[in-house]
């Protein structure tokens, strides 16, 4: 059973999502490298540790939210952390988005020292994650997707499992890559609009009743875009990454797709006009001639 929840990456996804398992009744312990997270984490309920090996020892469960797949591969060879534990199996149940490879050699790692592992990216945004309404797309074994239920349920509305390790993260850089796109896509159809003489506003409107809609043109736009309110609470940077990490799986598996090529270039050499720092939703007002 799960009682103990350790939380690792107090960030936008991170601080939200530990504050909700602890308000569902778990003990939450929380790890961010920034002291300042932590302190934030302790005004929601959740107990701060200054190490993760202290976390990671004292968990029924573990939950990371962190930016790269290799700050998860680091979290996982934490001295004196999960691979050096022997007391009880322990899933991790990683919801960071990073590419399929690492979490399928993460979940051999830790399979091998008796341990869980699920790749269990999110979409949903901070709200989503303060709600416990998650969509979350899983990747791992059958007992260890049941093992974690408990935790998945907190999190998420909806868990859709996959596929085995690497899967949830498939299906995460191809949302994203779609999100990535939609983003340019809307963008210049609302330059259009207003060029053509017609208001975005009302275009929108008839995209969103009819067949060109998605969640951006449904709910980025109006919330986040028309507003000129850029809060979504998602960095470019991160999102720069997903695309990325999308383009390279194609190569991989030796795939040309060309929009989705030119969207990745795109994203890529936006750096100027939209930093890594920058909400990702700026990317609808890009312009290649803003510069890179
Ligand atoms: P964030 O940058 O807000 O938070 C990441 C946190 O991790 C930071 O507080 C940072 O200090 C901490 N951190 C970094 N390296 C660490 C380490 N080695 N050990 C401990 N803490 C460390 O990022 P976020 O927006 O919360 O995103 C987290 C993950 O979720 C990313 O993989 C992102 O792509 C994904 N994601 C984000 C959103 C969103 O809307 N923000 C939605 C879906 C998925």
């Amino acid at each position: 059973s799960i009682r103990i929840v350790g939380v690792v990456g107090l960030g936008n996804m991170g601080l939200p999502m530990a504050a909700s398992l602890a308000r569902q009744g778990f003990e939450v312990l929380g790890f961010d490298l920034s002291a300042a997270r932590r302190d934030l984490a302790a005004a929601e309920g959740i107990r701060p540790v200054a190490e993760a090996a202290a976390l990671l020892q004292a968990a029924d469960a573990v939950v990371s939210s962190l930016p790269y797949g290799r700050d998860v591969e680091a979290l996982v060879r934490t001295p004196g952390g999960l691979l050096a534990r022997r007391d009880r199996r322990v899933t991790l149940v990683d919801t960071s988005t990073a590419d399929p490879g690492t979490s399928r050699r993460l979940a051999a790692l830790l399979e091998a020292a008796g341990h869980g592992h699920l790749d269990a990216p999110v979409s949903g945004g901070p709200a989503g994650a303060a709600a416990g309404q998650l969509t979350m797309m899983v990747g791992g074994s059958e007992a260890d997707v049941a093992a974690a239920q408990p935790v998945l349920a907190a999190l998420s509305a909806t868990a859709l499992h996959v596929g085995p390790s690497g899967a949830g993260n498939v299906a995460k850089l191809i949302n994203n890559m779609l999100v990535a796109a939609h983003l340019i896509t809307n963008g210049e159809a609302f330059r259009l609009a207003e060029a053509a003489g017609v208001k975005a506003e009302a275009v929108l409107a008839v995209v969103n009743a009819a067949t060109g809609r998605s969640a951006v043109s449904e709910a980025f736009f109006p919330k986040w875009v028309i507003p000129g309110r850029f809060d979504s609470g998602f960095a470019a940077g991160l999102m720069r990454k997903d695309v990325g990490l999308a383009a390279e799986l194609a190569r991989e598996v030796g795939l040309d797709l060309p929009l989705s090529g030119k969207v990745a270039a795109l994203w890529a050499d936006s750096h100027a006009a939209v930093p890594d720092a920058a909400d990702f939703t700026r990317m609808a007002d890009f312009r290649p001639r803003d510069g890179g």
